[in-house]
Order: C-alpha cells, then sequence, then structure tokens
C-alpha cells in the first residue's frame, strides 16, 4: 500500500525501529524484498539507483516498482536514491516514485541547499509536492553500485558537521536527513567505526529523522543502537548484492543442467533476497 516516506519512518521510530530500504536494479529482487515484508508484517523502501533511472528502461521499472508497491499488503515507499539530474527526478517520480534522494553531497555547503530547494521546486512545479525529499549533508565515501574497500578512517572530513544540521533543514526543507558518521557505501576494510559523538549532536539538532546510508558491514548492535538516535531509514545494497551473487554462482551450473532451468534459478535468486531483507527487517524491529 501506498505510504509517506517520512510518515513510516516517522511511525517506526516512535516504536523504536528502523525502516530497511533495498536498492533493487531489477524485478525479482523487488518482488522478494516486498514478499519478505509482507510476511513480517512490515512497512519497507525501494530504492532505484540513479543509473538504473537514468537508464531508457529506468522510467518502466519504476512504474513496475509503483505497482507492486500500491498492491503490497503492507506499506511501501518507492524512493530515487542519490539523484541530482532534475530530468530524471521529474521522470522517475511522473513513473511513480514517491520519495527523492536530493543528493547535494559532494558540493559546497551552500550549493547543497540550492540543489535541494531547486528539486523543490520542481517537484512543486509538476504537481507532486506529496513528494517526500531526503536530503543529505557530509561526503560518503566508496560507490553505490560497485563494492570496493572502503577505509572510512581515511575520509574524516567528509563526516556531517552538526553545527550545519539545523541551517541546512530549514533552509532545504528537506523532510529526512541522511548523515555521514562514518558509514560509506561498499565493503568496509576494517571493523567499521560509527561516530557516535557526532550521530548524537546532529540528532540533538534536528527534528527530521535520520538516515544511514552503507549499512552493509555495519553490525546489527550498532544499527539498532542507531535507532535510539534517531536513524530511522537503514539502507542496504551490498550485503543484498552479496547473497545474491553468491546464490548464483553456487547454483547456475547445477540449474543449467536441469534443462536449462532459468525459473528454478531466480527462485533461488528469489530466496536469496528474501533472506537477507527479512532478517534485516526484524534485527531494525529488536
Ligand atoms: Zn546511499
Amino acid at each position: 500500500m501506498r505510504v509517506r516516506l517520512d510518515e513510516l519512518v516517522s511511525s517506526a521510530l516512535e516504536r523504536g525501529a528502523a525502516v530497511p530500504a533495498f536498492t533493487c536494479y531489477d524485478f525479482t529482487t523487488a518482488l522478494a524484498v516486498v514478499a519478505a515484508a509482507e510476511e513480517s508484517g512490515r512497512g519497507v523502501i525501494l530504492l532505484v539507483a540513479p543509473k538504473t533511472a537514468a537508464a531508457p528502461t529506468g522510467p518502466r521499472l519504476i512504474a513496475a516498482l509503483r505497482a507492486l508497491a500500491d498492491d503490497a499488503g503492507v506499506p511501501v515507499s518507492v524512493q530515487l536514491d542519490h539523484a541530482s539530474d532534475l530530468d530524471v527526478i521529474r521522470d522517475s517520480v511522473t513513473a511513480g516514485a514517491d520519495a527523492v534522494l536530493a543528493d547535494g553531497s559532494a558540493l559546497p555547503f551552500g550549493e547543497n541547499i540550492g540543489l535541494v530547494r531547486e528539486v523543490r521546486a520542481a517537484l512543486d512545479a509538476q504537481g507532486a509536492s506529496d513528494v517526500v525529499i531526503e536530503a543529505e549533508l557530509g561526503g560518503l565515501a566508496g560507490d553505490e553500485d560497485k563494492a570496493f574497500g572502503v577505509d572510512t578512517d581515511g575520509h574524516p572530513a567528509g563526516l556531517t558537521d552538526p553545527r550545519q544540521v539545523q541551517d541546512f533543514v530549514s533552509r532545504t526543507g528537506a523532510q529526512l536527513l541522511a548523515v555521514a558518521v562514518g558509514n560509506a557505501h561498499g565493503r568496509y576494510t576494517g571493523e567499521p567505526r560509527l561516530h557516535w559523538d557526532v550521530l548524537e549532536a546532529i540528532a540533538s539538532r534536528t527534528e527530521l529523522p535520520l538516515v544511514l546510508h552503507g549499512a552493509s558491514g555495519i553490525p546489527a548492535a550498532d544499527l539498532v543502537k542507531a535507532t535510539s538516535m534517531r536513524v530511522g531509514k537503514v539502507n542496504f545494497n551490498t550485503e543484498l548484492r552479496t547473497g545474491i551473487l553468491a546464490t548464483l554462482e553456487a547454483e547456475t551450473t547445477a540449474h543449467r543442467a536441469d534443462g536449462e532451468n532459468l525459473q528454478g534459478l531466480l527462485g533461488r535468486w528469489s530466496s536469496s533476497a528474501s533472506r537477507f531483507a527479512g532478517a534485516t527487517l526484524d534485527m531494525l524491529s529488536s
């Protein structure tokens, strides 16, 4: 069923829980994630990567995710992730995305604010004022779509500056805030180390729900602890891919031998994604 992303996340936080968001490059994974959410009776977020959305097939995939979300027995939001291209944002929203991460985090502070405001104005102009905007303050190390090792201790300058939070939130009008507190996209080379002092300082300066990207590899206990500091949305991508690729690697030969059994192989793909999504939903609600 359709839901506003900010309301889904806020209501989870009121219960002391967080909502997981999973990057879906394809419909098989999305079906599996939604099935796991229905099984657990909890809401979930389907993330569309910017390159996926910008591809010629992007709007059709988003439209399919929209139909899947609307049909689901639990609240499901479809969010365009890490977007900065206004054309891609407009097309994605037209196709059915109900939330956007307007990502100006690589820009200087003022330009980041400018981008978020520009996205809001563009959405309002197309009659999409109900589309929820997440903004990001601080730079995340790593690559969203390819998991290479990231040494987060090597990027201390990218941490969100808590002193900028109030100003950023009020000037952007964003409804959720993604933070950089030692998290990174991709794979952590060492033990990931979240900067709790920074997260606490951010949480004390805004009422907005906070978002943690790059959760793959962060220990469950840390993610649960982050929930107590108003992190209500947690993004997963790498771990989902790791599981699916390992399954395909292990199962492809046998399924080829079994009469080119693609249907069976997709079933294994789906089980891998469902298992991970289900375990994550449970973990963030504990
Ligand atoms: Zn991200």
